[in-house]
């Protein structure tokens, strides 16, 4: 582990680094997810590595959608798991939903050790104390909350090969997904079957940040936080949901940014 200086303005960005690749030779993630990172801090340098008020919007009807939703699942990614695994079981005990493991290049030994990475961080999580302004039993909602994925008992109709695999009784059943850094011909199958489908994307031009119900264009981690924050706080849904406005914004405040 390198050491990054406190004085570092980029700090928390080159922790974020470290982290995977630190995940990638420990054989949690494939070799691509170091791309896939590359391309998120890109967009994130563009969005001044700061969450803007549309993606703050997006954050809250997400979780106005979960907390309304009858099956809602958390569907998590290698990186997902390594940058944001503890914030989203906090969000998955308030929820009382499933976490699902699901990854692009689907591996026995990638997946059982994503299981076993997120096992352990439930174990942390639910030594903690409770979240502010939550009031309940935290040891017992953190241990509650399933992580489902090793199974593969369930399929993914209008997707063909392993890509299809998924929990029965999480994606398949599920009414409303949340799927941080989703690939864009899953996330479009998934809307296919009448889900409704949250993602996490910096990069608003993403085939996945067009084809999903709700896109937030933000990193990952620091949604993570505020979801938890909105889930608690119940946020209300608004009438009318204009996601193409999401993204216009981001793509106002990239150009806004370079002309600075
Ligand atoms: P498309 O959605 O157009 O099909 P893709 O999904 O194939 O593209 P990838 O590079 O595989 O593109 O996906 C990575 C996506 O995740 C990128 O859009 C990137 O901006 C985003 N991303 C990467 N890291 C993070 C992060 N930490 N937080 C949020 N988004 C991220
Ligand atoms: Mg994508």
């Amino acid at each position: 582990m390198v050491e990054v200086p406190e004085s570092h303005p980029r700090k928390k960005s080159l922790l974020s680094r470290q982290k995977i690749v630190d995940a990638t030779k420990n054989g949690l993630l494939a070799d691509s997810a170091m791309i896939a990172h590359g391309r998120g801090e890109a967009f994130d340098y563009l969005l001044g590595e700061k969450t803007s008020n549309s993606a703050r919007l997006a954050i809250k009807e997400s979780a106005s959608r979960l907390i309304e939703s009858d099956n809602p699942v958390i569907s998590v990614n290698g990186n997902t798991v390594v940058l944001a695994g503890k914030s989203l079981i906090r969000v998955a005990a308030v929820l009382n939903c499933p976490i699902e493991v699901n990854i692009y290049y689907r591996t026995e030994e990638r997946m059982s050790k994503l299981n076993s990475f997120l096992e352990k961080q439930k174990e942390i999580v639910s030594q903690e104390k409770n979240p502010d302004n939550w009031i309940g039993d935290w040891n017992n909602a953190v241990q509650s909350v399933k992580i489902l994925g090793k199974e593969g008992d369930g399929r993914i109709q209008g997707l063909e090969g392993p890509r299809s695999i998924c929990s029965s009784q999480g994606i398949e059943k599920a009414d409303v997904i949340l799927v941080p850094l989703e690939d864009g011909d899953r996330c479009e199958a998934l809307v296919n079957l009448g889900k409704q489908v949250l993602v996490v994307d910096l990069n608003p031009l993403s085939r996945t940040a067009k084809m999903a119900t709700i896109t937030v264009v933000d990193e990952i981690s620091r949604a993570a936080e505020l979801l938890l924050e909105y889930v608690i706080n119940k946020e209300e849904k608004s009438a009318e949901w204009n996601n193409q406005g999401i993204l216009n914004d981001a793509l106002k405040i990239i150009a806004e940014n370079s002309t600075d």
